[in-house]
C-alpha cells in the first residue's frame, strides 16, 4: 500500500477554511483508494508568530523536509501589518521556498467549461483552456546583487536590479519543462527578451541545448515575452506548457490566470530538484489566492484553489494521475450543477459556502467509482 506523508499548514483567515476541506478529500483517498496518507500540521505565518514569534518554527521546517509533501495553506491579514519585517507571515513562506530549494513553480489555467462566461475573454477562446505556465522561482531579478538605490549627491538617486542566471539554473527549469510536456502535448514554449537582454539571448541557448541534447523528440518554440503577452489574451489554446524566468513568469502566469474567472479557482505547485537516490523531490502546493482577511470566517471561501492543489500533488509528487484526474473532473461536474461559492456567483445559480462546494465535488467523486 503506498503510504505517504503530508504536512499541513493551514496558516491564517482563510488557509484554515479551505484546508479542512482538503482533508475531507483526503480521508476519502484513504478509504475509497490504496493510498495511505498520514497527515502532521504545524502553524505558519502570522498564526506562528503569535505562537512564538517566528513567521515558521525550526520544528516546522524539519518537519517539511521530512515530508512527502508540503499542503500550505494561506498567510497573513491587517493584524501583522506592524510586525517587524523578518518575522511577517510572508516570511514562513519565503522561509519554505528557500530552504527546501522550489526552483520551479507550476501554475495550470485551467478554464472550467461552467466558468467560462466568468472570464473578461470570449467563452469560445477560453473555454476547454488547459495551459501550465512553468516559472523559475529561486533566481533572476528578484534576488539578484547589486539591488539597491544609490544617492548621486546631485539631486539625483539611481536604483539597481541585477538580472543573473547561470547555466544550472536555466538547465534544470528547462528540464523540468520537457518533463512536464512529455505528461501534456509534448510542446514547450520559451520565453525570454533575447531582442533587448543579454540574459535573454543566454536563457534561449541553454534551453536550446537542453532541447537538442537531451529533449529532441520533443517541440521547442521560443517566443519574446512581450509577444507572449498579447498572444495569451490573443489567442491563448495556441500554448501548451509555457517556460519563463522569475520576473516573466511571475507576469504571465498571473496574466494566465486571470482568463479563467476567480482568485478562488487557482491552484499552484513549487518542485525542488530530484533527489537521484531517493527519487523523490522537496514540493509544495498552494493556492494562488492569500488569507482573504474580507471573508475571513464567514464560511464562504472558495475551496476549489485548495483541493486543486492537493490534485496537483497526487500528479506530481505521487505519480497518481488517475487520481488528480478524479478530483478535477469532480470539480468540473460539480460546478457543472450550477452551484457557486459567492466569488464565483452568477446569474441563476444557487450560491452556497465552503463546505457545501467540498461536499458536492466529494458526491461526484463517490459517483464515479460506485
Ligand atoms: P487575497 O488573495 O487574500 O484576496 C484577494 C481577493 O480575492 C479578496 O477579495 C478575497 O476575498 C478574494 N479571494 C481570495 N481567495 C478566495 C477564495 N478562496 N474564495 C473566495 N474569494 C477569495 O489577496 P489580498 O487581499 O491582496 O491579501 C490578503 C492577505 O493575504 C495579505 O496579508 C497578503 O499579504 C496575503 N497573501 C498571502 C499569500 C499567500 O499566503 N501565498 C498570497 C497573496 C496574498
Amino acid at each position: 500500500m503506498p503510504s505517504f506523508n503530508l504536512l499541513l499548514l493551514p496558516g491564517d483567515g482563510i488557509g484554515p477554511e479551505v484546508m479542512k476541506e482538503v482533508e475531507k478529500v483526503i480521508a476519502w483517498l484513504n478509504i475509497n483508494t490504496d493510498l495511505k496518507f498520514e497527515t502532521e500540521y504545524d502553524l505558519v505565518g502570522g498564526s506562528a508568530y503569535d505562537n512564538h514569534g517566528k513567521a515558521i518554527s525550526n520544528e516546522a521546517m524539519k518537519l517539511a523536509h521530512g515530508s512527502d509533501a508540503v499542503i500550505f495553506g494561506a498567510v497573513g491579514g491587517p493584524k501583522w501589518d506592524s510586525v517587524p519585517f523578518d518575522v511577517r507571515p510572508e516570511a514562513g513562506l519565503l522561509r519554505l521556498r528557500k530552504e527546501l530549494d522550489l526552483f520551479a513553480n507550476l501554475r495550470p489555467a485551467i478554464c472550467y467549461k461552467a466558468l467560462a462566461d466568468a472570464s473578461s475573454l470570449k467563452r469560445e477562446l477560453v473555454e476547454g483552456l488547459d495551459i501550465l505556465i512553468l516559472r523559475e522561482l529561486t533566481g533572476g531579478v528578484y534576488f539578484g546583487e547589486p539591488k539597491e538605490i544609490i544617492d548621486l549627491g546631485n539631486g539625483q538617486k539611481k536604483a539597481i536590479d541585477t538580472q543573473v542566471y547561470h547555466t544550472h539554473e536555466i538547465e534544470r527549469i528547462a528540464r523540468v519543462a520537457f518533463e512536464l510536456a512529455k505528461t501534456r502535448k509534448g510542446k514547450v514554449t520559451s520565453t525570454e527578451k533575447r531582442n533587448v537582454m543579454i540574459s535573454g539571448v543566454f536563457w534561449n541557448q541553454v534551453v536550446t541545448h537542453i532541447h537538442k541534447t537531451e529533449y529532441p523528440e520533443m517541440e521547442l518554440e521560443h517566443i519574446l515575452a512581450d509577444a507572449c503577452a498579447m498572444q495569451l489574451v490573443r489567442e491563448p489554446k495556441q500554448f501548451d506548457l509555457i517556460v519563463a524566468d522569475n520576473l516573466f513568469g511571475d507576469i504571465l502566469s498571473d496574466e494566465a490566470a486571470m482568463l479563467t474567472g476567480s482568485m478562488g479557482m487557482l491552484p499552484s505547485a513549487s518542485l525542488g530538484s530530484l533527489d537521484e537516490g531517493t527519487k523523490k523531490r522537496n514540493a509544495m502546493y498552494e493556492p494562488v489566492h492569500g488569507s482573504a482577511p474580507d471573508i475571513s470566517g464567514k464560511g464562504i471561501a472558495n475551496p476549489i484553489a485548495e483541493i486543486a492543489s492537493f490534485a496537483m500533488a497526487l500528479r506530481y509528487s505521487f505519480n497518481r494521475p488517475l487520481e488528480a484526474d478524479l478530483i478535477e473532473s469532480s470539480i468540473s461536474s460539480a460546478l457543472d450543477r450550477n452551484i457557486r461559492t459567492p466569488d464565483i456567483m452568477q446569474d441563476g445559480m444557487e450560491k452556497i459556502g465552503t463546505s457545501a462546494m467540498a461536499d458536492a465535488i466529494i458526491e461526484e467523486m463517490n459517483s464515479r467509482i460506485n
